[in-house]
């Protein structure tokens, strides 16, 4: 096989794998978050330790029970 392409298939994986890695830490932030914002008031609920949305429910302003996380990947991704 040419070697232009050996190499060209080293890098697509390498991409590959770090776009992998990526997508695996949004899936677990999402999964966990020290905000939560009600998506029904837009208010947002703290936490001290990464928490599931179930945790958050019900918002005790409002009741709500939808939770969107808020995400700061900026900060995690920088560590790596
Ligand atoms: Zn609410």
């Amino acid at each position: 096989m040419d070697p232009a392409q050996d190499a060209l298939i080293v890098v697509l994986k390498s991409i590959r794998d770090q776009a992998d890695a990526v997508l695996q830490r949004i899936e677990h932030a999402k999964q966990r978050a020290l905000l939560w914002k009600c998506a029904a008031c837009g208010h947002t609920k703290h936490f001290t330790r990464p928490a599931l949305a179930e945790v958050a429910a019900p918002f005790p302003r409002c009741g709500g029970a939808t939770f969107d996380p808020v995400l700061r990947l900026t900060r995690s991704l920088a560590k790596t």
